[in-house]
């Protein structure tokens, strides 16, 4: 399998080659250059497999050079169920008969995330002992992606992490998970500002091309294909525990920020996974609602940006939509990088009028938006009805699934994280706070390690350089 950018430059990468790096040399995503496509006796005979078995069949389709032994080593040392809390990995949950929740969740950092990351973080391990070579990881976060990539790399070799996030700005639950980790090679700084202020350095930072080579700098970003092919794996997975027969369909419902998670989704349809549909949720930012219901694109700036009560959809554009549009577009390079060049200059794009506005229409993808107020409704009647309490994330997911179910269709809605990770929300909707996991009861009273900043460029530099390997 080679790899592709959206934008149509350069030349087929191997996965490896494409693995520690960004975005493509022409400022494009990489993409598999075919679609890998199975039959449906291929998807039967992955049924019976459990999730590592699975894991490593699907991603043995995306990643071909990296030995089969070394790569299934690496699977299984990532989805164990003392990680995962639990033999089944991404267990399936039903509410009622048609109504079911993928519960990916029961990762370290309690979100869907640490199912792609566990996973990234021993392949970067591997991949960087055997080219004998180190990284330095720079992120910033509000919360979510850091925490996760934290505790996938934390006590890996030859990578360190560099994290920023906003100085007394996340919850106190986040700042307990991310500054309690003691490993070495973990760098927690908080910066006196807002989230936007640690991206700028972040930005900064990694423009300096003889500072990121100097220090080989590299990012965990959800652009990375690695993340994107681990997390088809769970649509399989959903797919077979809501099923019993071939050909059987099922739709997904899917809580949405940056595009990747339901892309995962869409990849998963491509190759022939039995998904009636795919329904796209979103919050008061919706970005995405508002494209698949109009064909508009119109990215959202500064002050038209809500913080709400599900952040972790917070978005003011979906970095992964690129690789959506790219398929739509007959995976025509040029015109991905006309509309992108569009984006820049003008903030937005219209396919509603186009010929590609039919092939949006038959992606499968249908979409819905949940405000703050149908989030807490949401949250109160799956507690009542199904004595389960949600996520707010998740909850948006639920609201799309539970209105736009048809008679007879088969939804799953991804549980995108734990409910105790806002456990404010919780309360407004429930009145008392959900029940914390076992091993997560007092982590606020853990001893911290953080540095706190200003948003200074010079400062975090000066930082990286002394504690870089
Ligand atoms: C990251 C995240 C999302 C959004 O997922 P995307 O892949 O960015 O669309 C939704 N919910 C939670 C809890 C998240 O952490």
């Amino acid at each position: 399998m080679r790899y592709i950018s959206t934008r149509g430059g350069g030349t087929p990468q191997s996965f490896t080659q494409i693995l520690l790096g960004g975005l493509a040399p022409d400022g494009g995503l990489y993409v598999p250059a075919t679609m890998p496509a199975l039959t449906t006796a291929e998807i039967e005979r992955l049924r019976p497999l459990n999730y590592r078995e699975l894991a490593f069949a699907v991603l043995s389709i995306f990643i071909d050079d990296i030995p089969a032994h070394d790569l299934k080593s690496i699977v299984d040392r990532a989805y164990t169920s003392s990680v995962f809390r639990s033999t089944a990995i991404a267990p399936l949950k039903t509410f009622t008969q048609g109504l079911n929740l993928l519960q990916l969740s029961n990762g370290p950092t309690l979100a869907f995330k640490d199912m792609a990351m566990q996973f990234l973080g021993h392949l970067f391990e591997y991949v960087l002992a055997k080219e004998g070579r180190s990284l330095n990881i720079l992120g910033a976060t509000s919360g979510d992606t850091g925490s996760s990539a934290e505790y996938a790399m934390r006590g890996k070799k030859g990578i360190h992490v560099f994290m920023l996030s906003p100085h007394e700005r996340m919850s106190a639950f986040q700042r307990a998970q991310m500054f309690s980790l003691q490993d070495a090679n973990i760098h927690n700084i908080a910066i006196r500002g807002v989230f936007d202020d640690c991206q700028d350095v972040v930005k900064v930072v990694s423009s300096d091309a003889s500072f990121k080579a100097q220090y080989r700098i590299g990012a965990v970003n959800s652009i990375n294909w690695a993340r994107i092919a681990a997390q088809v794996v769970y649509y399989f997975k959903g797919y077979f525990a809501a099923t019993s027969k071939a050909g059987e369909e099922v739709s997904f419902a899917v809580p949405s920020g940056n595009f990747g998670n339901i892309y995962a989704g869409y990849v998963a349809r491509r190759m022939g996974l039995p998904i009636g549909r795919l329904m796209l949720a979103t919050n008061e930012n919706d970005v995405l609602d508002e494209f698949f219901r109009t064909g508009h694109y119109r990215v959202r700036k500064g002050a038209e940006i809500h913080a709400t009560s599900s952040p972790s959809m917070d978005i003011s554009k979906a970095s992964n939509f690129e690789r959506f549009v790219f398929e739509i577009v007959g995976r025509g390079g040029a015109v991905v990088a006309e509309l992108w060049q569009r984006l820049e200059e003008t903030g937005s794009f219209d396919l509603s009028a186009s010929q590609y506005w039919v092939e949006v229409k038959s992606a499968g993808i249908i979409s819905g938006r949940s405000t703050h107020a149908e989030r807490l409704g949401t949250i109160r009647r799956i507690a009542r009805d199904f004595n389960v309490i949600i996520d707010p994330h998740t909850a948006d997911g639920v609201k799309i699934g539970t209105e736009a179910r048809e008679v007879g269709e088969t939804v799953i809605c991804l549980e995108t994280a734990l409910p105790v990770k806002f456990a404010a929300t919780i309360k407004e909707a429930l009145g008392a706070e959900p029940v914390r996991p076992a091993g997560y009861e007092n982590i606020e009273s853990l001893p911290q390690r953080f540095e706190v900043m200003d948003p200074d460029v010079d400062a975090v530099k000066a930082f990286i350089a002394q504690h870089a390997r």
